[in-house]
């Protein structure tokens, strides 16, 4: 049985403009020979330092680039271009502005040519599992930023896709809704079944939600290591965040995370931040 998402050597070059200081352009190396499995129903969760190749590679599973070299293969087809069986959702929440809730959720269900009375029980249905029942008639900006997260989430899982792809989804909210979403995230994933590929920043958000965190090396982004995140059962633990076996994951991801943070400081790829932050350089 083949995993469900499988990525063979794949490398990603982009073209550069030319500009004034490099005025024959040129080319730059995202992702290099990066091989991965991920099985069906898995929560990956992806961290690596900024410019490390994380949204490269989610666009490359999405459809939305091709790889320079290599293959990505989801249910042993080679992905060539979006497809409703893969849902993303992005860092910003990409809702129409001019569309209610719930109609934020039917669009690409009137795309496919459901009719309108089951696409609206569908959507009803998918923002009652992200917890936004009674908003359905709001506009975006009429809600907080974490409600509009989950109604990018209820939109991409309307689809009912067996992949979730998600970047940094959480990244913008604060530290309590981002709890909070990611306690009802992981009920979606139980409860639905679908495979998550998960890209954070955060390396506990990365412990705390992943079967296995993989680590990309800094630019260009190469697999350094699969970390295996064996919590028990975390329904069951009451503050799992301050468990010892968590603090040792968080640990030992933190450490390959950043011995790779100063090998792209150390090459000029990123820049610290006043706030702490990193930026790519
Ligand atoms: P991450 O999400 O890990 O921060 P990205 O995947 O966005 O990193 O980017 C990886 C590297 O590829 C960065 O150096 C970025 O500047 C570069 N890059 C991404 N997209 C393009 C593009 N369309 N053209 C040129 N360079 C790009
Ligand atoms: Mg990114």
């Amino acid at each position: 049985m083949n995993a469900q998402i499988e990525l063979r050597g794949v490398t990603k070059e982009f073209t550069l403009r030319a500009t004034r200081e490099q005025p024959q352009g040129g080319t730059l190396r995202a992702i290099e020979n990066l091989s991965l499995d991920v099985p069906r129903g898995e929560f990956l969760t992806l961290v690596g330092p900024s410019g490390s190749g994380k949204t490269t590679l989610l666009d490359l599973l999405g459809g939305l680039s091709r790889p320079t070299t290599g293959s990505v293969q989801v249910d042993g087809q080679e992905v060539t271009g979006p497809g409703l069986d893969r849902g993303i959702v992005f860092q910003q929440y990409a809702l129409f502005p001019w569309r209610t809730t719930l109609a934020n959720v039917t669009f690409g269900l009137e795309q496919q040519g459901i009719p309108r009375r089951d696409r609206n029980d569908r959507a009803r249905q998918q923002l009652a599992l992200v917890g936004l029942e009674g908003f359905e008639d709001r506009y975006p900006h009429e809600l907080s930023g974490g409600m509009k997260q989950r109604v990018a989430i209820a939109r991409s899982l309307a689809y009912q896709p067996g992949i979730l792809l998600m970047d940094e989804p959480f990244a913008a909210l604060d530290a309590q809704t981002r709890e909070q979403l990611q306690e009802e995230l992981l009920r979606i994933w139980r409860a639905t079944g679908t495979t998550v590929v998960f890209i954070t920043h955060g390396i506990e958000e990365a412990v705390y939600l992943g079967q296995r965190v993989a680590v990309l090396s800094s630019r260009p982004g190469r697999l350094k290591a699969l970390v295996e995140i064996d919590l028990g059962d975390r329904q069951a633990a009451a503050d799992l965040r301050s468990d010892a076996a968590f603090t040792h994951y968080r640990h030992e991801v933190w450490t390959l995370l950043h011995e790779e943070v100063r090998r792209a400081q150390d090459a000029g790829h990123l820049k610290i931040q006043p706030d702490g932050t990193e930026r790519a350089a």
